[in-house]
């Protein structure tokens, strides 16, 4: 990068370059599947992330399993993400034993990454909506901020207690110039599915093609992934 375009100039002051912002998409990605990519896209766009790093939970301490491993899950998300600029794949959670707590993660990432960069972690309302449910959720906005937005029938308002009196200290228009503390909204366009739905189809031997990346349908159906009886490779 030129080193001019990681300053401002004002006067004779130099001021720092703009805060790096790390956006973060957790998920039990069983399958990573095109909502979750749509999610990565428009969050990168209307929060204006450097990058947004997809992080596949290990062991799930809130979904049943469907059957297929961790570590299968990781490789799916890597083959949907594959190059694309401004993506990445954190693989912390799959291989750290015990449940995978967002937490755990936050602490992790920002005892590696210092005070300075903004961490983002992103939402679709269905887990906005369980928020309180999280294990100490109430830290995690000391070491993020949340971004959530609208997923199909889950709306953003109309919220439990405890995560309405989280908004009520923390809700703001637009992301600020912090590392962390800020609940903000942002839109995407709507794209109706959910990893259930798909492994029911996968289940049936449908190819939902337009719903999952090439690359992901091609490996589910060479491994026999989701099948009714499957087991993982
Ligand atoms: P399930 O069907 O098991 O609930 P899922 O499709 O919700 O799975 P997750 O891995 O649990 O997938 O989701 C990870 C994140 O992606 C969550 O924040 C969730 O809200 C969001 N998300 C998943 N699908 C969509 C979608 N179609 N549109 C917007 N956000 C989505």
């Amino acid at each position: 990068m030129n080193p001019e375009s990681r300053r401002h100039v004002t006067g004779n002051r130099a001021r720092a370059a703009p805060r790096r912002r790390i956006g973060l998409l957790g998920g039990t990605f069983d399958p990573i599947h095109a909502g979750h990519l749509a999610l990565g896209h428009a969050a990168r766009e209307a929060l204006r992330l450097d990058e947004l790093r997809f992080v596949p939970t290990g062991q799930s301490w809130q979904k049943t399993g469907s059957g297929v491993d961790a570590a299968v899950r990781l490789e799916l998300v890597r083959l949907a993400v594959g190059a694309t600029p401004g993506f990445a794949v954190d693989d912390r959670e799959v291989r750290r034993a015990g449940p995978s707590y967002t937490i755990d993660t936050l602490i992790e990432l920002r005892a590696e990454l210092g005070p300075e960069p903004a961490l983002v972690l992103v939402l679709g309302s269905d887990q906005l909506r369980n928020l309180a449910t999280w294990h100490r959720y109430r830290e995690l906005l000391q070491y993020a901020h949340i971004a959530a937005t609208r997923r199909g029938a889950h709306p953003l308002n109309d919220l439990e207690p405890r995560v309405e009196a989280l908004l009520a200290g923390h809700g703001r228009e637009a992301l600020p110039d912090a590392p962390s503390g800020a609940i903000v909204w942002f839109t995407m366009a709507p794209v109706p599915v959910s990893a259930t739905a798909l492994r029911a189809r996968l289940a049936r031997g449908e190819r939902p093609a337009e719903l999952l990346p090439a690359a992901v349908l091609d490996y589910i159906e060479r491994h026999r992934l989701y099948r009714a009886g499957a087991a993982s490779p």
